[in-house]
């Protein structure tokens, strides 16, 4: 293959968006499709994302979605059809996270600034990482999909699975 012919087909391949080394050969959901109610899946966006970053991501998924049907709570619809649906499932059917999830809750006190006091209030302790590596994620995807490049590498270290 001649010269040009390799540069521009080197040009044609997506990088992955997370990682930038390896060639993007899935398309990837941001925000993650697991975070939206099944009725609601379409027309998301998605990014070129290397077969490691893309299926490394699930689990942080599965643990993202959990947290964000927690913070919402039950009185929303969407956040109520989707812990009904597959977080809870998701939830019971990883044990690593269950046992997590279980060692971060405590039994609380919590007085607000109106006077309120609520005893024994159950409180999960939540781990950053699932959150602040997705958050990461959609950053990295909805950047390179409303601009068309990737973000610097800046916070590549960890990998991005
Ligand atoms: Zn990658």
């Amino acid at each position: 293959m001649a010269e040009a012919e390799r540069m521009i087909e080197q040009r044609n391949v997506q990088m992955c968006v997370y990682c930038g080394v390896e060639a993007g050969t899935t398309r990837d959901h941001v925000p993650p499709k697991s975070i939206f109610p099944p009725g609601d899946r379409k027309d998301l966006v998605t990014v070129p994302a290397c077969e490691k970053c893309n299926g490394g991501a699930s689990s942080l998924d599965e643990e993202f979605k959990a947290m964000l049907n927690l913070k919402a709570g039950s009185e929303h619809p969407a956040s109520r059809s989707l812990w009904d649906g597959s977080t809870l499932r998701g939830i019971k059917r990883n044990r690593r996270f269950l046992s997590t999830l279980r060692s971060r809750m405590l039994t609380a006190h919590l007085e607000f600034p109106n006077g309120e006091v609520t005893k024994n209030q159950r409180l999960i302790n939540w781990g950053g990482e699932s959150h602040d590596r997705t958050v990461e994620r959609i950053a990295r995807g909805l950047h390179f999909h409303d601009i068309g490049a990737q973000i610097g590498r800046l916070a590549i270290e960890e990998g991005c699975g």
